[in-house]
């Protein structure tokens, strides 16, 4: 069988099937055969492992998932993709036509039934939604252990920067609060179809399941990773004053308690240094 993400073989899928691309679903199809393996080759799936690819679309990626995984489980929300999707694999793929962002993962992951020694999560993402499948992901899944994403550059760039740089912001921290994030590639425009408009990296995410170090309340540090950025420009005292109503000098007091400078910015800050922090003012609220 000739391969299925290729410019031609999409093109020809299109016409055939008289199939009308849709926008509002974040269809961009990969045609780069280079690319599908390297995503692939990223990831750490064995052919015992389980792989939830979101938006399959005409399965240029799900072609590469099969040649290592045990089984696909897909989510499209597209139901003209169905016919091509199901006449082309027939075996080791379970696919569910419906919105992702609906679906109970583990639920469906048990209604399998069969044993796996992972779960990864390998994805060209539907880029309208890249950070509430993200959340939905972390937030709901006890199964899956790592995640390849493609996604929009300036995105990659956020969920991996690090401390003292422009992309650095308050998703940077609780994405590496969960996670070991890196860009496992980049991934140019130009192997798309139709092209979009924007450049993509793809993601690697490695969940932490263990944390060395938690903060006691986990709601308060992301309400406060997220105050403590609300005003970039302004300093770590008068974004906690404006968002927790706690006097100034309070909190000039617990930063140089905690050793960090009284004029501290949030983007100066680590993960930990986040966690110490925010542990240190959730006792004044
Ligand atoms: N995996 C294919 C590829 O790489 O060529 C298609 C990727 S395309 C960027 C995104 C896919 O996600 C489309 O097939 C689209 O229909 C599907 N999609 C969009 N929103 C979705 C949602 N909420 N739930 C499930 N699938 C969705």
């Amino acid at each position: 069988m000739s391969k299925i993400g290729t410019k031609s073989s999409i093109r020809k899928t299109i016409k055939d099937k008289d199939f009308t691309i849709k926008k509002k679903f974040g269809q961009n199809f990969l045609v780069d055969q280079n690319i599908l393996r390297k995503i692939v080759d990223s990831s750490s799936v064995t052919n015992d492992s389980l792989v939830i690819e979101i938006g399959p679309g005409m399965g240029s990626l799900t072609e590469h998932l099969l040649h290592k995984a045990k089984h696909v489980l897909a989510y499209e929300i597209d139901s003209d993709l169905l016919p091509i999707l199901e006449n082309t694999f027939t075996e080791r793929f379970t696919l569910i036509n419906d919105d992702f962002l609906h679906r109970n993962i583990d639920k469906d992951i048990d209604n399998l039934n069969m044993e796996f020694d992972k779960v990864v999560v390998i994805a060209n993402l539907p880029y309208y939604i890249t950070t509430p499948i993200i959340f939905k992901i972390l937030e709901e899944s006890s199964y899956v252990m790592e995640m390849l994403l493609m996604m929009q550059l300036e995105v990659a760039r956020r969920l991996t920067s690090k401390p003292k740089t422009k992309d650095y912001n308050a998703l940077s921290v609780v994405i590496q609060y969960k996670t070991n994030a890196s860009i496992a590639l980049k991934v140019p425009r130009t192997v798309f179809i139709p092209e979009p408009n924007v450049d993509s990296a793809v993601v690697k995410l490695e969940i932490i399941k263990e944390k060395e170090v938690k903060p006691a309340s986990e709601e308060f540090f992301f309400s406060f990773v997220k105050a403590a950025f609300s005003q970039r420009r302004k300093t770590l005292v008068n974004n906690i004053h404006r968002s927790f109503n706690i006097e100034k000098s309070v909190i000039s007091d617990v930063l140089e308690q905690e050793n960090f400078r009284v004029d501290a910015r949030a983007e100066s800050l680590t993960v930990l240094d986040f966690i110490k922090l925010s542990d240190a003012i959730s006792s004044l609220v």
